[in-house]
């Protein structure tokens, strides 16, 4: 199913994309949880990190490849971020296409809510 994320990659609603290949996009996430807060989605849909198998290893590997290298070039790489990607209820996801979310810019509490 079609999730508001397929549309950024259409271009058909906008957004603050930071980075784009032939795989992966990013941009800014519309509520902030952080003074950083940029999503690295797969152009690729899937809806839950459950929908991965075999072979998909690459899908999530891209993402935290194209996060790490945002973090250096923008200059945070050393202090650190913090990266999450939610799945399901319990997880807190609210938009079916996986996405990793990463967070920097203050220091991150531990344990998460
Ligand atoms: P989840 O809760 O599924 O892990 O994260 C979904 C994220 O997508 C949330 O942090 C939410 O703020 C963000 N989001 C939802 N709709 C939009 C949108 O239309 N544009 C942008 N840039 N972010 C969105």
């Amino acid at each position: 199913m079609a999730t508001i994320f397929d549309k950024i990659i259409a271009r058909e609603i906008p957004a603050d994309i930071v980075f784009e290949d032939e795989n992966v996009l990013a941009f800014r996430d519309i509520h902030p949880q952080a003074p950083v807060h940029v999503l690295f989605i797969p152009k690729r849909a899937v809806p839950t990190l459950n929908d991965l198998g075999e072979g998909d290893e690459a899908v999530v590997g891209r993402l935290a490849v194209a996060a790490a290298a945002y973090a250096k070039r923008e200059g945070f790489a050393d202090d650190g971020y913090r990266v999450v990607m939610n799945c399901n209820r319990d997880g807190g996801q609210t938009v079916f296409h996986i996405h990793l979310h990463l967070l920097a810019g203050r220091p991150m509490a531990w344990p998460p809510g």
